[in-house]
Formats: C-alpha cells, structure tokens, sequence
C-alpha cells in the first residue's frame, strides 16, 4: 500500500497500476472500479465501509461501487496524453482541439461548436487536448438539467446551495435568490483557494505531530531497551528475576509498537485524507469545470473536522505511555 508521500494522483494504490475505470469517493481518493469492488466486499458493514487510504467511512451507493462518481479529470489526462500531439480532426482534416470519448472521435474547432449544439451529441463530454490549467478547464461539457432536460444549469440557489436550471428556479425553487453560476464560480475559486491553504496548514500540523509521536515512540523503545538490560544485570547479582518487571516491560513495548504501527496510526491515515482533498483541490483549481469548483468547496469544508477526536485521543494514549516507565 502507498504511503502518504508516494501517493500518486494518476495511479492507483490498491493494485499500483494506471487507473482502469477509475472511481472518486467522497474523500477524493480514486481506485479502480474492480479494485474497490474486492476491497468493499471484504471490509463493508451495514452499507459503509472505510476507504483503504484514508479509512474515510464511506456510504456505498444503492448501485454498489459501479454508482461512485467516475474520476473524470484522471480519464482525460490520459487521453490527452495520448492524443495531444496535433492530431487530425476525424471529420474534417483541420488540427484536432478536443476528443470526444463518447464517439471515439477528434474533432477540430469548428466540429467541436457543431458537437456542442446537435442534440444527439450536446450532452458528450469533450476533452481540451490543448493548453489547459491555470483556471482553462481539461474538459468542457454542458450541463444540463437533471429533470429539465433541455434546460442548461446556469444559476445557483443560495439556500439550498445547489445548481439549478431556469426552470427550476420556476419551480421548486421558486422565491429562492439566486445567482448566476459565472458570478458564484470566482467567489467559489476563491473560497477553495482558501480551504486548500487551510487544508496544506493542517497537513504540515499532522506531520509535525507525527515526528513528535515517532520520536516518543523511539524514546519508549529505547528506555524499555535500557531498563531491561540494567535488570538483567541486576538479577543475575541477586540470583533472582524480577519477573514482573520484565514482563510488565514487554508489554508497554508491544502496546508502544502496536500502537505506533503504520497499520494503525490515525495520523498516517490523516496525513493520507488530507493529502487527498489537497491534491484535489488543486486539480478543480487548476483546471476543473465551474460546477465542479463550487461543489468541491462546500463538500470540503463540511470535512475539514471529521475525525479530529480520533486522533486528539491517538495524541493523548501515545504521550500517556511515555510516563509508565518511570511508575514502575
Ligand atoms: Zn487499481
Ligand atoms: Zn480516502
Ligand atoms: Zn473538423
Ligand atoms: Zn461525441
Ligand atoms: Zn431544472
Ligand atoms: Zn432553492
């Protein structure tokens, strides 16, 4: 399994390879869907289970692994890789801009416009195999609206914090104020830019955290070392063990190694969790779809306390052990 530092945004770390099919989980760590799906059945309970890097609960979908979100951004990068050397459009013989999966197809500028408006092909998300991040996003798709078919998402509902169609805003949504998305999408960008730098704080305060925690635990490991020798020479000047002690010793180290153990650090799976909404925050910054920013900032902010007991408590249980030794 990776390790914090070596987890890499375009391969998996159950099974180390390129993603196929890769799947996005709430806490924004992507796996293969056939890698995920062996990982669930192995460690789901009532309809939850943790995700293997983080340990984040996850809630399965009604539809299993399969109702994950697909990783979108990951899929285009490596079709960009491979189509961004200035291909051929596959209708007309202009240079190539986009690449449209759905069709299998490349199309140049103007084929990319004609996409976009036929309503066969409208709703295919095109990938920009040209310059992208620094706010031009990888993919370009319109979005529509989910029960308005024909209406295009364009305002966002303040109270319900949610994309809405013109329709909608008729509807369901009617007497709510609104925005248009382009006028919430840069306080949005701004937002996430300040939830990442946020998120890059608590990241730096858990790995110091962790440096401190490892040296307790080097500090326990040293001491019970030290104090079992002097007892063996002890014993053997007063022929007899202080067998208690000895044991008593060997326990706090088991505890002592246990407890500092990659396995079953919470710190490691902090550090993991917040690696991961780091990372994804700067891909949506750089070059994510307006949607997806404004989305991706309130989800973010919603986690920045889970699990926060845990750990405090892990903090506490490791310091506590230091004193054991000198109540003996
Ligand atoms: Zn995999
Ligand atoms: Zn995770
Ligand atoms: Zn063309
Ligand atoms: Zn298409
Ligand atoms: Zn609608
Ligand atoms: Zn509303």
């Amino acid at each position: 399994m990776a390790t914090a530092s070596n987890v890499s945004s375009e391969v998996c770390s159950i099974c180390t390879e390129k993603f196929r099919d890769p799947k996005l989980l709430p806490c924004f760590h992507t796996f293969c869907l056939e890698c995920l799906q062996k990982s669930v059945s192995s460690s789901s309970k009532d309809g939850q289970f943790p995700c293997p890097l983080c340990r984040y609960q996850v809630t399965l979908p009604e539809k299993g692994v399969a109702g994950f979100q697909t990783n979108f951004y990951i899929a285009a990068r490596a079709e960009k890789q491979v189509h961004g050397g200035g291909e051929c459009c596959g209708v007309c013989e202009q240079q190539a801009t986009h690449s449209c999966r759905e069709c299998e197809i490349l199309l140049c500028e103007s084929c990319t416009k004609c996409h976009q408006t036929l309503p066969s092909t409208r709703f295919h998300m095109l990938i920009n195999l040209g310059e992208s991040g620094a706010g031009i996003p990888l993919l370009s798709i319109q979005k529509f609206c989910e029960k308005h078919n024909e209406e295009k998402l364009r305002f966002f509902c303040m109270p319900c914090g949610k994309v809405i169609c013109r329709d909608c805003k008729l509807t369901n949504h009617e007497g709510h104020k609104t925005k248009d998305i382009s006028d919430v999408v840069k306080q949005a960008r701004t937002s996430l830019t300040k939830t990442k730098v946020k998120l890059e704080k608590y990241k730096k305060e858990t790995d110091e955290t962790y440096q401190q925690i490892k040296h307790t635990s080097n500090e326990i490991s040293i001491n019970i070392e030290h104090t079992q020798r002097e007892l063996n020479t002890l014993s053997k000047s007063l022929m007899k063990s202080p067998e208690n002690v000895i044991n008593k010793l060997a326990d706090i180290e088991e505890v002592n190694k246990e407890t500092f153990s990659k396995e079953s650090c919470p710190l490691i799976e902090r550090q993991r969790f917040l690696q991961g909404q780091i990372d994804y925050a700067g891909a949506i910054l750089e070059e994510g779809l307006d949607s997806d920013v404004i989305t991706t900032d309130d989800e973010m902010k919603g986690r920045l306390k889970l699990r926060r007991d845990i750990w405090l408590h892990y903090i506490a249980t490791m310091n506590c052990q230091k004193f054991h030794i000198s109540d003996l």
